[in-house]
């Protein structure tokens, strides 16, 4: 396939909001490709050259971009700049300045995909002295000899500005639209994502072997795999009832690493995807020298240390770990432990599909004694008062609880189920768990927090059905000076002019400034309670006199609502769902 064709339907794309017409476009698209096309377009379609997990990025700023083009088009700095500022997008300036008089050259090319993406791949993986002049060649001499429309979205690509608009789940349903014509198979493709979500890999093995090469995905040492979650409960009797004999282990509250050792070199991998291996020197360390395997991925906590009583420290204090600069400065004063909880593949052999004793006993194999990282305590329980016990135990000792575990559960990557069942000491409140909401857009402020630039700041939660944001609250109150500081800046980023489509918010919630999904803040509230203004959960219909829609039956919405922490590990999709939120919502009924 040529990469102008490739680029006629990154057009037809950019025209469209509606994810059916996306799904059917990509499919088409899936179709044409070769066998060994399909992988690279899979990237290409992200504005990418390796998977989003990776850290391969273009790194080219608009002034490397702009003498790129002069390089390759032969056309003046000036006109550039001048074109540029026009049209407010490098893209549009370099597609308009191919098709002017100045620009037509002979040189347009069919350049195939592969052949651009050889390219494009070059120009990511430069670095060191004399990379940005060699970024800056081959980019010149793409845009040489491509026509127009694939000009345009090549230095939308190195620039990290291919916004296509769908998700990865959009290119799943395509998958599975190509072999099907319909999203009959997006389930069991998304079970193989969950475990490598490598869309190039995916969309790879369907094209060569179907929808049977997918059947029994294995993990890869490099290839995070999608994080599994725990269903919530709120009594020792209930979480017996619904998995009998199980294995409870501490719940610590520091934050989720995953762990990727080849034999030599160490990745860390946070709650959402991000290679954090930088951050953690210590643990690196202590995985080199506690680790008995050649390849492994294991899970486990990390949780920050009071070096002088050895006491486990409030999260507050361990996410202080948490940062680009003073690495090693911040690990002398908070020395982290890693509480191993689950060992997902070892020296060639996957776990996580093998019940939770068969991999709880392999980890124990791979963890030699040390002091970095240990092997969360367990103990098997079948009576709920025992049960009980452990958990007043954890709590008095200043955890959060304790998680329980289905002896014969596997490991669900992605998905949140019953396998595990956290029990956390918040649910003794009203409230049975903190919320993770995503910040959809704020009014700007009054009084003294017309200083940060904003007033209350609406919040809602995700819908993973319908793929949008509904809201349940609106906040003012409850955060430091800092934290108003923190939300501002990082809101100069995100704002949109206006109301991003995916978000369903009532007229009287509306708000002065509108914000990309992107901030997710862990909210801590009284109740849950129903109100109609909030549209989690609200359910419209049609007047009595059938002329306009009204509430039928009123959202959920948060009463006193506080911010207790940022949560940069999650992912806006990571937010708390709607059937989430309705399970807290009964929780909270049974608990009163
Ligand atoms: P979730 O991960 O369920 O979306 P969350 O990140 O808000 O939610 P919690 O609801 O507090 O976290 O509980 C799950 C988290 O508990 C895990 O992601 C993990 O970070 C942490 N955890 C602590 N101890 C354990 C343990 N022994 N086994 C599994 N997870 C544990």
């Amino acid at each position: 396939m040529t990469f102008k064709h490739l680029s006629e339907y990154f057009s037809k794309l950019e025209k469209t909001s509606l994810r059916n017409q996306m799904t059917e476009i990509l499919a088409s698209l899936f179709h044409e490709a070769e066998r060994g096309e399909i992988g690279k377009l899979c990237y290409l379609l992200q504005g990418r050259v390796a998977p989003l997990f990776t850290a391969v990025e273009f790194g080219m700023a608009d002034k490397m971009v702009i003498r790129a083009i002069v390089q390759g088009l032969f056309v003046d700095g000036g006109k550039v700049v001048s074109v540029f500022k026009s049209e407010g997008d490098l893209g549009n300036a370099v597609q308009k300045l191919k098709l002017s008089e100045s620009g037509k050259r002979k040189e347009d090319k069919e350049l195939g995909i592969v052949e651009v993406y050889d390219v494009l791949y070059q120009i990511a993986t430069s670095n060191g002295t004399g990379s940005q002049e060699k970024k800056i060649n081959l980019l010149g001499d793409l845009l040489k000899y491509s026509d127009p429309l694939s000009a345009k979205y090549i230095v939308r690509m190195t620039l990290a500005k291919l916004r296509l608009g769908f998700s990865d789940m959009t290119i799943l349903d395509a998958l599975s639209w190509m072999l099907t014509s319909s999203k009959s198979l997006r389930a069991e493709i998304e079970k193989a994502y969950n475990v490598r979500p490598d869309l190039g890999y995916i969309g790879s093995t369907i094209k060569t072997k179907g929808i049977k090469g997918l059947s029994h995905v294995i993990p890869m040492v490099g290839t995070p795999i999608m994080m599994a979650r725990a269903e919530r409960m709120t009594t020792g009797i209930d979480i017996i009832e619904k998995v009998g004999k199980c294995a409870v282990e501490p719940k610590y509250d520091g934050f989720r690493l995953q762990v990727h050792f080849d034999g030599k070199n160490v990745s860390l991998i946070s709650r959402n995807l991000e290679n954090v291996t930088a951050m953690y020197p210590d643990i690196v360390e202590g995985v080199k020298k506690q680790i008995k395997a050649k390849k492994t991925i294991f899970e486990g906590e990390a949780i920050g240390i009071n070096v002088e009583t050895g006491e486990y420290l409030p999260f507050q204090e361990t996410v202080q770990r948490k940062r680009k600069y003073d690495i090693e400065a911040k690990a002398k004063e908070i020395p982290l432990k890693l509480f191993a909880f689950d060992c997902l593949f070892a020296d060639g052999e996957e776990y996580l599909y093998k019940p939770y004793l068969m991999r709880r006993k392999k980890l124990e194999q791979l963890v030699e004694k040390g002091d970095t990282i240990y092997v969360a305590h367990k103990e098997i329980v079948a009576d709920p008062k025992r049960l009980e016990e452990i958990f007043q135990d954890a709590v008095t000792r200043g955890l959060e609880g304790v998680m329980a575990k289905k002896l014969d559960g596997t490991y669900r990557a992605g998905a949140r189920d019953f396998n595990w069942i956290k029990y956390k000491r918040s649910y003794a409140g009203k409230l049975s768990d903190t919320i993770d909401a995503v910040v959809m857009g704020y009014d700007l402020g009054q009084g003294k927090r017309s200083s940060f630039g904003i007033g209350d700041f609406l919040i809602g939660i995700y819908d993973k059905k319908k793929e949008n944001y509904l809201t349940v609250a609106k906040i003012g109150t409850g955060l430091t000076d800092i934290e108003w500081q923190e939300l501002q800046v990082r809101s100069q980023k995100l704002r949109t002019k206006v109301k991003p489509e995916n978000y369903d918010v009532d007229k009287a919630m509306s708000c002065d400034v509108w914000m990309k999904p992107e901030i997710v803040v862990e909210i801590r509230a009284d109740e849950i309670t129903r109100s109609p203004v909030h549209t989690a959960g609200r359910v419209m219909g049609p007047s009595k006199s059938g002329s306009a829609l009204e509430v039928k039956v009123a959202g959920f919405a948060l009463r006193f609502p506080r911010l207790e922490r940022f949560r940069g590990d999650k992912k806006p999709e990571d937010a708390t769902n709607l059937s989430e939120l309705e399970t807290m919502y009964d929780l909270q009924i049974g608990n009163k």
